[in-house]
């Protein structure tokens, strides 16, 4: 099964992602977390896209379908995958069915996840994470139990993401809306998408992705 999650940043994609790949032996295509770790390994991709990222713009279309690609090879033999935070735009979007076609595969569901923009706001500004174990944590909805220590691994490492200021999310939504909200129409003339409240709780929306993935 491969399928999409769509939704503006912070809606969720990440999280129900984990759980997807923890119930079904999937594997997870984040080409956000993909670009992170080529900024953090120093390699000369990650230097050309860092000062991208930080203002939240797009990086190129071939940089990240090329990642995809590559990833695409290396998860031939898993039970599916899950692309997080990709596409963003129609020619990802293109790109990613010829991909998939090439590989004698097709995508089974574009699950939309859709929340409203001051909800997103609260929570991505008040949003860390262990960078041991990628637990995720939230100032106001969900602090670690003992402060500055994460509650999975025990590490102290918790992070926050450089792009996850106010006035990067800003221009992230405007990205969002601009690039990546098209693709929503798209994939509804295609006949893949299905949405799923992304403002309920966590339970609430693992539960309404399981019933859309069934339909
Ligand atoms: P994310 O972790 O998905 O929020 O992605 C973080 C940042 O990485 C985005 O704000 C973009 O700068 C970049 N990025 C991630 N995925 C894509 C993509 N599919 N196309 C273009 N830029 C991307």
């Amino acid at each position: 099964m491969n399928i999409i999650l769509l939704g503006p940043p912070g809606a969720g994609k990440g999280t129900q992602a984990g759980k997807l790949v923890s119930k079904h032996g999937m594997v997870q295509l984040s080409t956000g977390d993909m670009l992170r770790a080529a900024r953090s390994s120093g390699t000369e991709m990650g230097k050309r896209v860092a000062a991208v990222m930080d203002r939240g713009e797009l990086v190129t279309d071939d940089i990240v379908i090329g990642l995809i690609g590559e990833a695409l090879d290396e998860a031939a033999a898993s039970g599916g995958v899950i692309f997080d935070g990709f596409p963003r735009t129609l020619a990802q979007a293109d790109a990613l069915g010829d991909l998939l076609a090439g590989r004698g595969q097709g995508l089974d569901a574009v699950v939309e996840l859709r929340v409203d923009d001051e909800a997103l706001v609260e929570r991505i500004t008040g949003r860390y994470s262990c960078g041991d174990c990628g637990a995720v944590y939230h100032d106001r909805t969900k602090p670690t139990q003992v402060d500055g220590v994460c509650d999975v691994c025990g590490s102290t490492n918790l992070q926050r993401r450089a792009d996850d200021s106010e006035e990067s999310l800003r221009q992230r939504l405007m990205e969002y809306y601009k690039k990546t909200s098209p693709l929503v129409g798209y994939y509804h003339a295609k006949g893949n998408l299905r949405v799923v409240d992304g403002l309920a709780s966590m339970e609430a929306v693992e539960a309404g992705i399981e019933a859309a993935l069934a339909r």
